[in-house]
């Protein structure tokens, strides 16, 4: 039922109740009245009728003990006439033995003029007067006209359905004015809710309707055991279309879009907008390679050409996809997978990609930290950091590692590590690369010109081997900054050595072939055996910190660091242990002939003036030890 006809129901129920309640009340009030005015008629009769008698019982004639049209009777209104002494011995009365029965219950109340009174359910009104000059009285009794129903309904009947008819008409109109306001409210509701889960140019599930929708789908096919797959489509370059042609044509744009996603789906898969140029998909029921299918249709679908005021428009998207259950189980996971993937298509410009752990490295925030990272590199916020390498045997500092430094403006220090990598994910690497080696030749130069000169080792990423400018970019800093290049330790991790041996090897021969030294570093990660590593122009091997700072702990990390300079001594390559933090490992490593060490025992990665002031020190400490020995 709906809500009209139920309020009109109730409207119209209520007030027939109450037009029946005070109906109720006007009867009975008009009833009770009705009966004091036939009592009143009756006490007004009796004394002329009492009179009249009073004449004919000098008479001693019989008289009518019905009487009919009586003064101010109606013909319809039935009288009774009882003439008895005071002790209630009639001498006249009708012949009805049910009225005698009642003039019977009223010789009990004597000194009562008039009264009604109730026998055999039915009532009787009646009125006594004196017959003058006599003994007896004249009794009255009239059989009450019964209800006053027929008067009420004689005399307010047309009121009454006029009332009733203006009742109901109030309670239909009032039904349906309140249904009305109902409706209004209702309808203002569902606008709000509407508004709080969609978008407003679209019309499409905003983010919050989306992950409601992706809890459902996710507990249903949890208990189907199916899979489906989530997507997120970014546009490329809306940006421009917004700048260059206004917000109209933007949102004209982002309208055809969600059209062609909305009629390119199924009824069962949900198409969200949730950002400026983003929408999510979720297609259910599919696995991975219905997902791609679709993907790659919905992609074609995107980007025919759009119309809009007259400019055609190509865009292009880039689409992630995340899979249920098997990137992510639960609506948090699955979102963060299809935004990390839809990055890694939109980096790599492959338009779709399906997600990848490698992809992590696309994550939002690891995006915004490729822009700061562009920044710093342009606006000097990075910094070179120097850490000694020392040697055992002669007890003095003969290189320093350059370690780039990196203090986000906001974030803080981040590790080299993290955005290394993230600069070799996103191409930045070329730039950033090119930045520590014009700092490193420069701050050189400015060693060897004010103090001790030493070897300095610079690293180099996997990725800067494949640079085809990486090694002219050299010979102009050895030129620029008259730098020797003997002096200059090229540091590269064995897995970045190994990788496309040839070319590697061409390229480090030719850079070897100018005196640059050439470092393997992180040496025991990757898989290269060292006679591997002997086809290679090599001068240094760094075994990596993971084994030097267990080799006291651990005899098989010990008896690798023992073999590994074994072997390297007998390549004839210098063998460096990176990460010594105790004396009992540096004891350890002399004791298994290693010649140089790096770590935070000798000294930890500072910055130039700081490092040169060290350095200085240090070198005093030593040979004030040795001239306390000598
Ligand atoms: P790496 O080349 O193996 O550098 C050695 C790392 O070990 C440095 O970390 C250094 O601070 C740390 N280290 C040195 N001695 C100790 C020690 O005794 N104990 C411990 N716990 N750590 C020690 P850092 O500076 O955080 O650099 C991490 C990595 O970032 C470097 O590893 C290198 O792969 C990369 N990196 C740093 N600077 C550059 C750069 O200019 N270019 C490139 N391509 N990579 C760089
Ligand atoms: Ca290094
Ligand atoms: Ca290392």
């Amino acid at each position: 039922m709906n809500l009209r006809l139920k309020l009109l129901l109730i409207f119209i129920t209520a007030s027939l109740a109450a037009f029946t309640f005070f109906g109720f009340i006007a009867y009975d009030t008009a009833q009770s009245a009705n009966l004091k005015n036939e009592l009143d008629l009756l006490a007004s009769v009796a004394p002329s009728i009492a009179d009249a008698i009073g004449d004919d019982l000098e008479k001693k004639q019989k008289w009518n003990p019905v009487l009919e049209g009586a003064d101010g009777i109606s013909t319809d209104h039935r009288l009774y006439l009882f003439v008895a002494d005071q002790h209630g011995a009639v001498i006249s009365a009708p012949d009805l033995p049910e009225l005698r029965q009642v003039f019977e219950q009223l010789h009990t109340t004597p000194d009562t003029r008039t009264g009604s009174l109730s026998h055999n359910a039915s009532l009787y009104l009646w009125a006594r007067a004196e017959v003058p000059k006599t003994n007896y009285q004249a009794v009255l009794i009239s059989p009450s006209r019964g209800s006053a129903a027929y008067t009420f309904f004689r005399e307010m009947g047309v009121s009454l359905i006029v009332t009733a008819m203006i009742v109901l008409w109030f309670a239909s109109w009032g039904a349906m004015y309140v249904a009305n306001l109902f409706e209004k409210v209702d309808e203002q509701k569902n606008i709000l809710r509407h508004r709080a889960l969609h978008d407003e140019l679209t019309s499409l599930p905003n983010r919050a309707l989306l992950n409601d929708r992706l809890q459902q789908i996710i507990t249903s096919a949890e208990r189907e055991s199916a899979s489906f797959a989530l997507c997120f489509i970014d546009l490329n370059r809306f940006k421009e279309v917004n700048d260059t042609l206004g917000h109209h044509c933007g949102d004209e744009l982002l309208l055809e879009v969600s059209r062609r996603l909305q009629n390119n789906l199924r009824k069962s898969d949900t198409v969200a907008r949730i950002g400026g140029d983003e929408f999510a998909l979720v297609l259910c029921r599919v696995d991975l390679a219905e997902a791609k299918v679709i993907a790659e249709k919905l992609m074609q679908c995107v980007e025919l050409p759009v119309e809009i005021h007259g400019h055609k428009l190509h865009v292009t998207g880039s689409l992630g996809i995340a899979l249920f259950p098997d990137h992510g189980a639960d609506v948090e996971t699955l979102l963060q997978k299809a935004d990390v993937a839809m990055y890694a298509a939109k980096r790599s410009g492959t338009q779709i990609e399906t997600y990848r752990h490698e992809f992590e490295v696309f994550s939002r925030d690891k995006l915004a930290l490729t822009n700061d990272l562009h920044d710093a590199i342009h606006n000097n916020q990075l910094e070179l950091y120097y850490q000694p390498k020392y040697h055992l045997a002669t007890k003095t500092v003969v290189g320093a590692e350059a370690l780039l430094r990196w203090k986000h403006p906001s974030v803080g220090y981040i590790p080299p590590a993290t955005f290394v990598q993230i600069a070799e994910h996103t191409g930045l690497i070329r730039s950033l690369t090119k930045w520590v080696l014009q700092q490193a030749f420069c701050d050189y130069a400015h060693i060897a010109k004010h103090a001790q000169p030493l070897n300095m080792a610079i690293n180099l990423s996997a990725h800067n081997l494949q640079d085809p400018d990486l090694e002219a970019e050299l010979a102009a800093l050895l030129e620029q900054w008259k730098v020797c290049a003997q002096h200059i330790t090229l540091e590269l991790t064995e897995s970045a050595v190994v990788f496309n041996p040839a070319q590697t090897k061409q390229l480090l021969t030719r850079l070897t072939t100018r005196g640059f030294r050439i470092s393997v570093d992180d040496f025991g990660t990757g898989y290269s055996t060292l006679t591997n590593l002997r086809r290679l122009p090599i001068s240094e091997i760094k075994i990596d910190r993971s084994f030097v700072d267990n080799m006291v702990r651990d005899p098989g990390d010990a008896s690798i660091v023992r073999a590994t300079i074994g072997l390297g001594k007998a390549l004839g390559l210098d063998v460096v242990a990176e990460g010594v933090e105790t004396q009992e490992v540096l004891d350890a490593l002399q004791a298994a002939g290693c010649e140089t060490i790096q770590g935070y025992f000798i000294g930890k990665p500072m910055p130039l003036a700081t490092f040169l002031v060290w350095r200085d020190t240090f070198n005093n400490k030593i040979s004030e030890q040795h001239s306390q020995r000598a």
